[in-house]
Formats: structure tokens, sequence, C-alpha cells
């Protein structure tokens, strides 16, 4: 269309009727611009461009009718459609059109009100469609216009909100709104902001609205912080809540509270509040709405601003620093402080100006996104000579093997291994008699008298905690408790498949932690069995963030009520000594795996408690396991961690922490077991000591009934899967299988920094015969190798790898198929040091070692130096791996998933230039994730991706693809929580979920290698498998939504960006509407009609509502054809 078409309807007078009749006018966005700028068009031909915004028309004052005629038609055009026709107007320059003629008509001597009024109103209306708008009044010189158009105004109430509305959207440019906050626009407009009235409320609120779109500009925040007004708008919101009896005047509350919030962006500010006992003033108000539905809407911010300006309260503990240091090899003790130290940030300043949250959103992850070619397809350099890798042969016994004794009949291969078992188990059994001695009531008085036994050959930590702690102590067990452990292990002990408490026992004696832990958890000596019963994903109560929130307020206004009594604490032994008749629990962590600083009881039942940084580091608070005991029965006892650090958490949406209780075991229930209700995980005002990059911590709060009084309980995070489990796994797998069948050796790759053997385990299936033949044909299988547990708090890869292990060393046919095409070399565990030490991500290095692949230091991350150098070593010896994969956990996502890499993929997503149709890809890095998703409930195709990122060049997976060449290199994530596809929708995961998902992984193998199978013995013979096998399994397919990621958290997180402007702008379009009605007197702020006063006739009330309704969804539907066609 051609936007200075001739204006043929513009003679006409009734401008209305004939926009409404003329057949022409189809668009009335085109109408609408026709009838404002046409008239130049007759007085100036040509007509002005519409950025010209010249119109004469719109500045001549004289032609007062014709340009009301105009602002009317424009008002019920721009009412009665969608934004999409306002949008085109602003597009056409309307803005600046009316901006003018607003600035010619506020320079005439008298301003016509009743010109004046309707352009003001109309202003304001398209003005806060208009983003630019602001920019625009300044670039005008027409916001100071306006603000002394408001001046002269004041007295005149409509005038006067006509002009706060303008000056409100003016203000969506923060250098306006400064420009305006310099020229006293807070003076003025404060004044307009009156005590509790009945009278002109429809001013007040503009002014309170507009007051607060000024504040949003952080000077002007600052300005109004120190020139106090922040005491005065506490004043006049204390006199709104009193008076306004009748609840009337709800909005002008809640604006009020918008300038506080706004005000209260800046130190200044919240000290302000905080002095003149605005927090006390708000948390007595919250409690008055939290009872009248009226006053619902009041609710929230307020919450939203006492959380700001609750006081930052630095975590109490003494640094910040990990309890656990360890000297690293080559740098002076504390290191890791060092280390640590260049991650922390001086700044002193939290002002809390930046709402932003540290995940990488969308576009970031896109610009992480590898595009340089040359890093994509060309392999580096070594990182090491060739001549180094002559170490690794003996790491491939598989390869030099003999067999011997599969013609002798002999087990040779097995003794040496049997005698280490049976060292195991000598040592084993001397455990009990340790455990002999009665203990006291306490703790630590067992382990004292157990250290004062020099010459008892295993250290006190082979005492099974659990078993000499208060319950057995109560009932009655004293004198035998070993005998008793003997009993129970016989009666309940054996349930536990591939565990033996012994065994268990034994490989912990050899296990080093750095505090040199002593004493044995229960759970992990006993063992665990997954409990029969599915455990849905817990119910998020409505607004249970807030309660905790209210509570931890009440906590601040009310120091007098709390107990504040440290109950455990691991930097002084003495808060250790539970008394036998306590009021409080007791607290314990120091085993392996172990993670809890510190326990405070703040309430007779609710405890803050302190997660440990991750040794020689001051960071990384998320994984916790520790032990409770002296707990009441049916007592609800609430946990809150305090210096957790993730900005969400599937705590927020279903996931339970696990509890284990030593008498649920001992009565023959030996389960971890997900527990805990109202849940939910929320910013808080804690801070590390010294401030860091992060400087926020947040609270995960969770409820605990306990169902036994006098128990032993164990809280975690996830299922615990500590070292010495691995240790005793392994060895049980060994004992279980024919090793005349299986080739299973278990081997050290090296030792940790703290001294822990990093065991690598060789898997495939031993030769039908010592023929030549045979012998070649399980040294040409293709290797395959799994790697787990790089980050020692995702537990949840543990057991996923155990489902692995047991599967490829157990009889099923699909498992002797693997073994007979594939060798693998697994490392279940490149972590031990920090798995050992309760850390969360990274090794005793203060380091991810998931980000060192790329260089390795073999000083500092000697696992991960040498899995590269076995890579490195089947590289060179022409035996790279065909598949390889390291297995995670995964706490922001449900599902289990892959993580691959493609090159193509990558270039795709990140929109290079580069020609991918020219690239040559192997697409069968999509195979193993497509049979995952028919066959592993769990898995989730969706939530996989195959993009090379920047960010993760120096991971396992990233490096094994580009270094070594591996097409099939993955990360597969798994979650903490549950599912929300498939046959397990709506469940949290368990162990034999998790368990499940790695023998899935391994039978997704079997497809790569279809030809070789179809040879295998055993499967021929019974060809069933093979159809199960390729046919179907369970024929899962997930039926993902491609919402891989959370929908944003019922409640906010953060107390940052609780936003307030989308309110204002709702209901603006009602009140200047309103504001057009009546006289001053008459003006009433309560139920404002959203449409124009200038409805056409012929519109039914019920099409009208259907209209508001869609302008609310934003469905863009320009029904404008039904209106006036
Ligand atoms: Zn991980």
């Amino acid at each position: 269309m051609d936007p200075d078409g001739p204006a043929r309807y513009i003679s006409a007078s009734g401008a209305k009727s004939c926009a409404v009749t003329a057949p022409e006018a189809r668009d009335p966005a085109l109408v609408a611009r026709q009838r404002v700028y046409a008239p130049a068009s007759l007085v100036h031909a040509p007509a002005a461009s519409a950025s010209r915004a010249n119109s004469p028309l719109l500045t001549d004052s004289e032609n007062t009718e014709s340009l009301l005629n105009i602002l009317n038609v424009l008002d019920e055009l721009l009412s009665a459609g969608t934004d999409r026709r306002i949008h085109y107007m602003i597009s056409k320059g309307g803005s600046e059109a009316l901006l003018m003629a607003l600035l010619s008509v506020a320079r005439s001597s008298s301003p016509n009100d009743s010109v004046l009024l309707p352009l003001l109103h109309l202003l304001a209306k398209l003005g806060h469609r208009d983003r630019k708008i602001g920019l625009k009044a300044e670039k005008m010189e027409a916001a100071l216009p306006v603000l002394d158009l408001l001046r002269q105004n004041v007295k005149h109430a409509r005038r006067a909100a006509a002009c706060l509305w303008v000056l409100q959207v003016f203000c969506y440019s923060v250098s306006t709104a400064t420009l305006l906050g310099k020229n006293r626009g807070l003076d003025i407009i404060f004044k307009l902001i009156s005590p509790h009235t009945t009278k002109q409320t429809r001013t007040v609120k503009a002014a309170t609205d507009t007051f607060a779109a000024l504040l949003q500009a952080g000077l002007n925040s600052r300005l109004a912080a120190s020139r106090g007004y922040v005491s005065g708008l506490l004043k006049l919101y204390e006199d709104w809540h009193q008076k306004d009896t009748e609840n009337t005047a709800v909005p002008i509350r809640r604006a009020l509270l918008h300038c506080l919030h706004h005000v209260t962006g800046n130190r200044a500010g919240r000290a302000a509040l905080v002095a003149d006992r605005g927090m006390e003033l708000l948390y007595h108000t919250t409690q008055s709405c939290l009872s009248n539905q009226s006053l619902a809407s009041l609710v929230e911010p307020t919450v939203q601003l006492m959380r700001r300006c609750h006081p930052k309260c630095p975590v109490p503990v003494r640094s910040g620093h990990s309890v656990y240091s360890y000297p690293l090899p080559g740098w002076p003790v504390l290191a890791g402080d060092m280390l640590a130290g260049s991650q922390d940030c001086s700044s002193e300043d939290d002002s809390d100006d930046d709402p932003r949250s540290d995940e990488p959103t969308c576009t970031e992850l896109d610009e992480d996104l590898e595009t340089d070619l040359n890093k994509l397809c060309v392999k580096p350099e070594p990182d090491r000579g060739m001549e180094q890798l002559d170490q690794y042969v003996s790491l491939c016994p598989e390869l030099r093997h003999d067999f011997q004794d599969l013609d002798s009949g002999t087990e040779e291969e097995s003794s040496d291994e049997e005698a280490l078992l049976n060292r195991y188990l000598s040592l084993g059994d001397r455990g009990p008699r340790c455990r002999g001695r009665p203990t006291g009531d306490g703790h630590d008085q067992g382990n004292l008298k157990s250290q004062d036994q020099p010459g008892e050959g295993l250290p006190e930590h082979l005492r099974g905690r659990g078993l000499h702690s208060s319950y057995l102590s109560k009932s009655g067990a004293k004198k035998d408790v070993c005998g008793m452990v003997e009993r129970l292990l016989e009666k309940h002990g054996a349930f536990v498949p591939n565990h033996d408490p012994h065994v268990y026992t034994a490989a912990a004696s050899c296990t080093k932690s750095v505090p040199g832990f002593s004493v044995l958890a229960f759970p992990d000596f006993w063992g665990h069995r997954a409990p029969s019963c599915r455990e849905r994903m817990a119910e998020r109560k409505p607004n249970v963030q807030r309660g905790k929130v209210l509570e931890d307020i009440r906590r601040y206004l009310h120091p007098e009520d709390l107990i504040n009594k440290v109950v455990f604490d691991l930097e002084d032994p003495s808060s250790r000594s539970c008394s036998e008749r306590s009021d409080s629990l007791c607290f314990f962590s120091k085993f392996e795996s172990g993670n809890l600083r510190k326990a405070i009881q703040v309430r007779s039942h609710e405890y803050d408690l302190i997660l440990n940084a991750d040794a020689n580091c001051s960071q990384h608070h998320q994984w916790f396991y520790f032990e409770v005991s002296g707990m009441e029965a049916d007592v609800p006892y609430r946990f809150n961690i305090i210096n957790c650090e993730k900005a969400n958490s599937q705590f927020n949406y279903g996931m339970q922490p696990v509890l284990f209780s030593v008498r649920e075991a001992l009565e023959g229930r030996p389960h971890w077991v997900r527990v805990g209700s109202n849940i939910c995980y929320y910013r808080n005002h804690f801070c590390p000591v010294r401030p860091q990059k992060c400087n926020r911590y947040y609270t995960l709060t969770f409820t605990v009934t306990f169902q036994h009084g006098e128990d032993v309980c164990y809280l975690a995070y996830h299922y615990p899967y500590t070292y010495s489990a691995l240790q005793t796994h392994l060895q049980m797998l060994q004992r279980s299988l024919d090793p005349r069948k299986v080739f299973f050796q278990q081997q050290n790759l090296c030792n940790t920094l703290a001294g822990n053997p990093c065991p690598l385990v060789t898997i495939t299936a031993c030769p039908p015969s010592r023929r030549w033949n045979d012998l070649q044909q399980l040294r040409n299988r293709p290797y395959v190798v799994l790697t787990a547990r790089v980050h020692p708090g995702e537990s949840n890869a543990s057991w996923v790898m155990k489902g692995s292990l047991e599967f490829l060393c157990s009889e099923e046919p699909a498992a002797q198929a693997l073994r007979e095409v594939y060798i693998f070399k697994i490392i279940p565990m490149l972590n031990p040091d920090g798995v050992i030490n309760g850390s969360h991500r990274c090794s005793l290095n203060g380091q991810d070692l998931n980000r060192q692949w790329m260089k390795p230091e073999l000083s500092l991350s000697p696992t991960i130096f040498h899995a590269k150098g076995l890579l490195y070593y089947l590289n060179s010896i022409g035996r790279t791996p065909l598949v390889f994969c390291d297995y995670h956990g995964h706490s922001r996502k449900k599902n289990v998933f892959l993580y691959g890499c493609s090159v193509k993929e990558t270039l795709w997503q990140s929109g290079s230039a580069i020609d991918t149709a020219t690239l040559k890809e192997d697409p069968g890095y999509r195979t193993i994730s497509k049979t995952l998703d028919r066959i592993a409930p769990a898995f989730s195709l969706n939530s996989c991706n195959y993009l090379v990122e920047r960010s993760r060049e120096s991971t396992a997976r990233v490096v094994v693809w580009r270094e070594m060449g591996v097409l099939r290199s993955y990360t597969m994530e798994s979650t903490y929580n549950g599912c929300d596809q498939g046959i397990y929708k709506g469940l949290q995961t368990g162990t034999r979920e998790l368990e499940e998902m790695g023998l899935k992984f391994c039978q997704s193998l079997l497809p790569l290698r279809r030809n070789s199978i179809l040879h295998s013995r055993k499967l021929i013979s019974q060809p069933s498998l093979l159809y199960d096998l390729y046919n179907g399994l369970q024929d899962h397919q997930s039926h993902n939504s491609f919402e891989d990621d959370e929908p944003p958290c019922v409640e906010e997180i953060e107390y940052l960006n609780a936003s307030c402007t989308e309110h204002m702008a709702d209901t603006l379009d009602a009140e200047v509407n309103a504001n057009g009605l009546g006289s001053d007197e008459d003006e009433e702020l309560r139920r404002p009609e959203r449409k124009s006063r200038l409805i056409p006739c012929f519109m039914h009330r019920a099409s009208l509502d259907t209209l508001s309704q869609k302008r609310g969804s934003r469905q863009a539907t320009d029904i404008s054809g039904q209106l006036f066609g």
C-alpha cells in the first residue's frame, strides 16, 4: 500500500462514520495513518514521509475540531484492534507525530484542555507499546516540557494524571528517566502521592506508578535513597495499609511496593529500609494480607521486597575454604587456596542490581559453539611422546594372554586374585572382633577406646558406625555387639546382591582419605537394596517457598526466639559430643563420601546445615551425606542446607533427598528411600565468608518425619556409592564369574594423589580354545572404553556403571555376545579421591578433572593423564576404540541422554557460513542414541545433542573424539531426579533404574556389530534371542516434549527480578480510558474498564471480551476485517 496515498476521506466531517463505512478502509492502521498525514498532502504537497512527523494538522491548534476527530479515530482504532495495528502505527512514526503535536499544544499560551487530554491519553497508550518512546521524547526535547506541563497542572487532577502516564512511558528509557530525575522530577511527582484519600485516587495511582518508573533508573534510585524517600514511602504504605480498610486501593498499595522495590535496588536504599524498621512493617502487613483474599496480590511483592532487603550475612564458618586441605606436589601448602583464589572476585559490592543468572542463555550457548573448522576436523599433536606409551602395554593383558588354563583346566589366573580376596576376607574376619568391645554412649567415646588399642590391625572404621550408636546401645545390645552383628549379617546381609559387609570392611581399611576416616557409614557397610515400590516425584505445595521465606524473615526480626546452638562442627571435635539426653539431633559426617561441615540448631526442630567445600577449594557445595540420630518418631524436622550454589535445582521439580534407616535395615529393609516434604530451593540471604565470583547462596530446605525414634539415619543428596563400595563390588563380581568363560582383569591404572589405586577393568570373552584362530579373534575384537564418576557428586553415574559391569559379567546371552565381539576397558571411578572425601566436583587438586583432558598433568591429574595415555596407546597400535562413553549425572534435567560430537551439527547450529554439504561425516554417531531410545525407558532422544562447545573442549568426550578420532565418543548424563516421559514418567529414579540404564547402554552396542553377532554360537542356537535384540526388547519409544529444560519455577528462586512493569502496562490503558470520562471529582479507581470510551456501538460486549482475551494471550490475530469490513 502506498503510505502517501490520496486522502479521499479527510473532507468528511464525521471521520468516525467514514472510517466505519468507507469500503477502502480495510486496514484501519492505514486509515489512521492517512488521517494523520493526509492533510499534509493537502496543505504542503508532496506529503511528508512518516518519519518526518511534522504534520501541520496535528500541530495546528486552530483546527481543534479536526484534530479531536482524528484523535478519536486513532484511539478507537488502536483500542479495538490488536497490538499489531499499534506497532504498525509506531513503525510509521506515529509516536513522533504525537510528540510533535503535544509540543505544539504545550507551547501555546493556554493549552486547550479539550485537545490536550486526548492527546496525552493517546500518547500514553501508544507510548507504552513503543519501547523507544523515551528516547524519542528525549531526542525531540519533549520530556521536560511534559514535566513542566505536570507542574502547571498539579491542581488539575485529570490533566496531572495524563501527564504522569506520559512521563511514565518516557521512563522506558533510563536516560530519559535520569533526565527527569535531575530536573526535580522526583520531588514534583512524589508530592502527588498523597496519604490515604478516597479522592482523585486515579491521579495518586498514576503518580505512584510514575515515581516507581523513575526509580528504575539507578541514579534516581540512589538519589531517592539519599534524600530519605524510603522513609516517606514506608510511611505512605503504612498509612494506606491502615486506612484502606475496605481494600479499595490495593493497586495504589501495590504501586507503593513497586516504588520501594526499585528504591532498594541499591545498598543505601536497602539499608534505609532496614533502619526505618521497614522489615517489621512489611512483615506485619504481610500477615494481614495473607488472611485476606482481596489482598493476595500484595503478598508476593512484599515478600520479595523483604527478601531483597534482608541484610546479607556470611555463612557462620571460620573460612570459606574446605576443612580438608591436601598438600599438592609442586605446590606450597594450601595451594588449593591459591587455585581457588584465582576464581575469587575482590569486589565487595553486592549491589544486586544485576539480576542475571549465572546459567548460560541460549544465545550464549550458541556463541559457545566451536566454528573453527581446524579445531573441529584437524587432529591436534599428541601431548606426549610415543616412547611414553610403552608403560601401557601391561594394561592390555588380553592382547598377550595365552589362556593356558583353558587346556590344563587349572585356574592359575584367578589364584592371585583369590589370594587377594582371601587377604581381604581374613582382614574382614577381624573386623567384628574390633567391634566386639561394648561402646560408650556417644560415638566419640567408642572411637577413642578403639584408638587406644594398638596392634588391632584395623582402624576402628571397621565398626559400622551405626551399630554402636544410640540405637543399639539403647536396645540392650551393649554386651555383644559383635555377636549381634554376625547374627544380623547372617540374617539380613546376604540379601544384598554383589555386596558383602566383610569385604566392604576390608576394602575400606585400605582406602586413604585426607582426614583419615575411622568410621564406616552404616549404609555402605551394610549394603543397599532397591525398594520394590516405585517412588513418585514429590508434589510441590503452593506457596511452600513463601512460607519458608517468611519463617526466615521472622528469624531475622526475632533473633531472641532462636536457639542457635552448634550441634556439629567438622572443625571443632568438641562440638560432636552428643549426650544421651539431649533436645538436639546428633549429626556426623566424618566417613567416606560424607559431607556436612556444620549443623546449627535454630529452632527446636529446625537445623541449618552447612556443606563442606570440595577439598583444597572453597566452592562446589552440592553433594551432602551425613548421619543423624537422636530423633523422636513422627515429629517433623526441618533441615536447611544454606550454602548451595546452583541457581536452580531439581529439588524444585519433584526431587527428594534419600534416607537410609539403620533400624529399617536391621528389620530386613536395607533401602535408601526418597524422603522429605515441603521441599524447595531458593536464594537466601547468606553469602560466602569471603567474596567470590558467585557471591550468593541458596537454601535447600526439606522436612523429614522419622519413622522410628532412637534410630540412626543417613541423609544424602543422592544414593551414595563410595570408592570402597566399588572395590567391594569388583571383588564380588570377580568371585561370581566363571574365569574360563569371562576374561575379567582388574588392574591399577595408576595411584591417585592420595595414593588410592584407580581400578581399570578389562572384560571380554575367553576364547573357546587356544587355537591360533580363536586367540586372533579375541585380539582383533574392537575396544569399548567406559569411564565414570569423574565428578564425585554424581553418584548416579556409579550406579549406572554398576549396571554395566554386572551385565557384562552376567550369563545373559546378550552379555555373552557382547563379550565375544568387544573388549571392554572400564575405568569405573576416574576421581576416587574426590569420591572418598565427599567432594562434589573436583579432585584433590581443587580442579574439575573433566576440564583437564587436553593437557592433563601427571602430577596433578594422574588418573586423567593415564586414562588418556591408555587411549593413546590403543590408538598407536591401531586399536582405536569403537565407542567411548563417560558416565555423568545431570542436576538440572530429567531422564537420561547422550552428548556426542558432530562437526556438521555444530556448524549448522552455529549458523556458520561454512558449506557443510562438502563435509563428509559418518552419521553412525547417532546409532546408539536411536537404539537406546527404543530399548531404554529412562532414555530421552530429544535431550541428546552432538554439539561441540568451546567451553567443553577439554572434556573427555571432545578430546577422545578429536584427538583419538573416536566417532562415537559420548557423555551419558543421568538425572538425579526422574523421568518426564515413557513408562517412568512422574517417577523418581532409583538405583534399579540407574543400573538398568547401564545394562541398556551395553545392549545398545550390539547393533553396531550385528554381522559379527550373527556368527555368535550362543545366539545362533537361540534364534528367539536375536529376535528380541533387534525387534523390540521393550519397544520403548520416548515421547518427549521439545522442552528439555524445566519451565520457570512456580515461585521466584531469585528475588532480584521480581518484575512489576508488566502489571503497570496492563492497567495503564484502562486507567487512561477512565480518565476521559466524568469530572475530576467523581473519578474512581475501582475496576476501570479496559476498553476505550469510544467503543463502536455495533460491537457486542461478547466480542469485546473475546478481543481482550486475544490481546491478553498475545495472539496477534487481526480481526479488523470482521469489525470494519
Ligand atoms: Zn559430570
